[in-house]
C-alpha cells in the first residue's frame, strides 16, 4: 500500500473556526511548524488563518520516522565547531525544552523512550564517541553503550543512548496540535493551496512549507532543497526487539517498533543521492528493497512490508534551520529547512517565528538568519 502508516489513523475532531475578512497573520503550511506558529499567535490574541494545500499533517509531518530528537541536524561536536560551544549548548538546551513542551501537549502521541544512535563501523564509532564526550562535558545526559545485545550485535559496534529523546505518532501529534491551535481561535483551511502571497488578506505571512516547494519564497525559493525520504512499515513482528527509536549510518537509516509490533523503517537516501533530491513523493524499488533487507537483517527473517511511502523534507547545506523575515519582503516570514530533523525543530522554530512576529525576545533567531542563504 502506498500511503503513510501514521496517516491511516483517523483524525480526531477539532473545532471548525471560520474567520471573516482580513487576518493579522496567514500561515502557509499545516504541518508541525505552521500549527505551532499559529497556536502561539492566536494565544497572544491575533487573528490567524492556516492554509494547507492538502490536509493537516499530510506533508512530512505525517510521513516521517516519528523520532523526536533533541539537538540540531548536525551532531553536537560538529555544531560546536560551526557555531561555537556556548551557542551550540544553548541551541541543544532549547531543543530539550521544546521536547518538554511537546510532551506536555502531545498526550499519548508521545512516549519518552530515549533514542539509540548506533555506529555501523569503527569510523562512526569514533565519531559517536567524540560527540558523546563533548555532550557529557557540557552537562547533557547521554550514555555510552559498548556491548550491544543481539540483534544489534554484530551489526553495530557501539551506541549513544540519548535518554531525553522520544518516539512520536507524528500524525496524531500534529493533528492534535492543529486542534489546540483551533481551540485558541485559528482558522485552518484545508485543501487551500496558496498560489501567490498577494491573494492573502493578511498583515503578515509565514511560509511553513519546509521541503514542499511553495513558489512563495521570492529570493529564497529553491534554496531549501526538496529531498525525498522513503519508509516502510512491516506486518506486526511478534517479538519486542526495539524499545526506542534506533538510527545508524549517520542517521541515514532509522527505525522504530510500535506497540502493535510493526517496525517502521526509513533510509538509504545516500545510496541514490542524485535521484532523492526531488519533489516526487513516489517510492523507488531500489530503496524499498534496501529497507526490507535492513529490517530482515535486524529481525532475522524476511519481513513483509504492508505500507510504503515517501515524503519531502527541506535540506540546507549548513544543517541550520531557516527562520525569520524573508529578505527584501517586508510582510513575509519563513520557518523551515530542518534537514530531516524537523519534528522538534519544527515545533521550536514555529514558536520562534511567532514570537518574532509578536515582537518578543528571540535570542537565538540570528543563528537561523534566512539572509545567509543568499
Ligand atoms: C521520510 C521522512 C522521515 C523523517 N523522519 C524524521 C524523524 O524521524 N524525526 C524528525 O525530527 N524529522 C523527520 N523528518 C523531517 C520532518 O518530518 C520535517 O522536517 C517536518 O515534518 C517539517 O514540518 P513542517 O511543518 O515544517 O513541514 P511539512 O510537515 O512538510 O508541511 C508543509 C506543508 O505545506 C503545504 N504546502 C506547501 N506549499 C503550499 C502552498 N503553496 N499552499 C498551501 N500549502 C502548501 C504542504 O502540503 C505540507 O503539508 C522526516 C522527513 C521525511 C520525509
Amino acid at each position: 500500500m502506498s500511503s503513510s502508516y501514521w496517516l491511516e489513523e483517523p483524525p480526531a475532531a477539532r473545532p471548525d473556526r471560520r474567520l471573516d475578512g482580513p487576518v493579522d497573520v496567514a500561515v502557509v503550511g499545516g504541518g508541525v511548524t505552521g500549527c505551532a506558529c499559529a497556536r502561539v499567535l492566536a494565544e497572544a490574541g491575533l487573528r490567524v488563518r492556516v492554509h494547507e494545500a492538502r490536509r493537516v499533517a499530510e506533508g512530512a509531518s505525517g510521513r516521517n520516522g516519528g523520532f523526536a530528537l533533541r539537538g540540531g541536524a548536525a551532531p553536537y561536536d560538529v555544531s560546536v565547531e560551526s557555531i561555537g560551544r556556548e551557542r551550540a549548548a544553548g541551541y541543544w538546551r532549547s531543543t530539550e525544552q521544546a521536547l518538554d513542551r511537546i510532551e506536555a501537549l502531545a498526550g499519548d502521541a508521545f512516549a519518552r523512550t530515549g533514542s539509540l544512535r548506533l555506529a555501523a563501523d569503527e569510523d562512526e564509532r569514533d565519531q559517536l564517541r567524540a560527540e558523546y564526550e563533548l555532550l557529557r562535558e557540557d552537562g547533557f545526559a547521554a550514555e555510552w553503550h559498548d556491548e550491544l545485545a543481539a540483534p544489534l550485535h554484530p551489526l553495530f559496534t557501539a551506541a549513544i543512548f540519548h535518554p531525553v529523546d522520544a518516539a512520536l505518532q507524528p500524525a496524531r501529534w500534529v493533528r492534535g496540535l492543529a486542534g489546540l491551535a483551533a481551540e485558541a481561535g485559528v482558522e485552518i483551511r484545508e485543501g487551500s493551496r496558496v498560489e501567490s502571497v498577494d491573494e492573502l488578506d493578511a498583515g503578515q505571512v509565514v511560509i511553513a512549507t519546509d521541503g514542499y516547494p511553495s513558489g512563495l519564497l521570492g529570493p529564497l525559493e529553491g534554496l531549501i532543497i526538496p529531498t525525498r525520504g522513503q519508509m516502510i512499515a512491516t506486518e506486526p513482528i511478534p517479538e519486542r526487539l526495539f524499545d526506542c527509536p534506533h538510527y545508524s549510518r549517520h542517521g541515514f537509516d532509522y527505525w522504530q517498533q510500535r506497540e502493535d509490533g510493526r517496525i517502521l523503517a526509513g533510509g538509504f537516501r545516500d545510496t541514490a543521492l542524485d535521484s532523492e533530491f526531488t519533489t516526487s513523493e513516489e517510492t523507488t524499488p531500489e530503496i524499498q528493497r534496501s529497507l526490507e533487507s535492513l529490517v530482515g537483517d535486524l529481525v532475522g527473517w524476511p519481513v513483509v512490508a504492508t505500507h510504503r511511502w515517501a515524503g519531502l523534507f527541506g535540506f540546507v547545506p549548513d544543517f541550520m534551520p531557516v527562520v525569520g523575515r524573508v529578505p527584501g519582503a517586508d510582510r513575509l516570514w519563513i520557518a523551515g529547512g530542518y534537514s530531516g530533523h524537523g519534528m522538534v525543530l519544527g515545533f521550536l522554530c514555529g514558536e520562534l517565528v511567532a514570537n518574532a512576529i509578536l515582537g518578543r525576545e528571540t535570542p537565538d533567531l540570528d543563528l537561523f538568519d534566512p539572509a545567509r542563504l543568499l
